[in-house]
């Protein structure tokens, strides 16, 4: 099976114009086509974590999964419109501006790249709003050996707000790959929250179970 994917998935590359997923029929939703599309495993629904609901695009499984994966580590860019047209499906809420999940300085420099930032980028044009980074990350500490609290002060943590930052936006939408526990969106309504946002939608492309 995993050979088999790895197989679609290295002729994806080779074959711009044809379904990213097959490499056999033409592309014609967002880098897929018609088959693939809808064979996706769609979700399109609110989850709920720290009784924040979550607008979420698939459940996270086959090929989603893999998807994302090479699209996160290992440059696979292609995936990117495939990845912000199943967000752009969803019926989002109407928003000022776009807040992607940031990451650390130090993922940043070793993945080369924020993946959520170039999705915001391709939604913010279709919507024709801003994206918005506000809030800086810095890398994790160990969560080894914490209390729950602690844990989740530990996170909310990591989210700083940037000082120099002067735009405001009262409604604003947070995109985010996964969600599992659904601690950094947590985390990340709080910093927001101090600087003033008052409407806080959250949207991931897949829920983890
Ligand atoms: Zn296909």
């Amino acid at each position: 099976m995993f050979q088999l994917i790895s197989r679609i998935l290295q002729k994806s590359v080779q074959s711009m114009s044809n379904c990213l997923l097959c490499g056999i029929d033409q592309q014609q939703y967002h880098s897929l086509c018609n088959d693939c599309w809808g064979h996706l495993p769609w979700l399109k629904q609110h989850i709920i974590r720290h009784e924040q609901q979550i607008l979420c695009a698939h459940h996270y499984q086959f090929p989603i999964d893999r998807v994302i994966l090479t699209y996160k580590y290992e440059q696979q860019l292609q995936y990117q419109n495939l990845l912000a047209h199943s967000l752009l499906n969803l019926r989002l809420p109407k928003v000022q501006a776009i807040v992607p999940m940031p990451i650390s300085t130090q993922r940043l420099a070793d993945r080369g790249y924020n993946q959520m930032l170039i999705i915001a980028k391709i939604m913010a044009k279709e919507l024709n709003i801003p994206v918005w980074q506000p809030i800086n990350r810095e890398a994790q500490h160990s969560q080894k050996g914490l209390s729950r609290i602690e844990r989740i002060e530990n996170i909310e943590n990591q989210f700083q707000i940037i000082s120099t930052e002067r735009r405001k936006y009262k409604k604003v939408l947070i995109i985010d790959d996964v969600v599992t526990t659904g601690s950094s969106i947590h985390a990340l309504i709080q910093a927001l929250n101090k600087l003033g946002c008052q409407q806080i939608y959250s949207a991931c492309i897949a829920a983890a179970d």
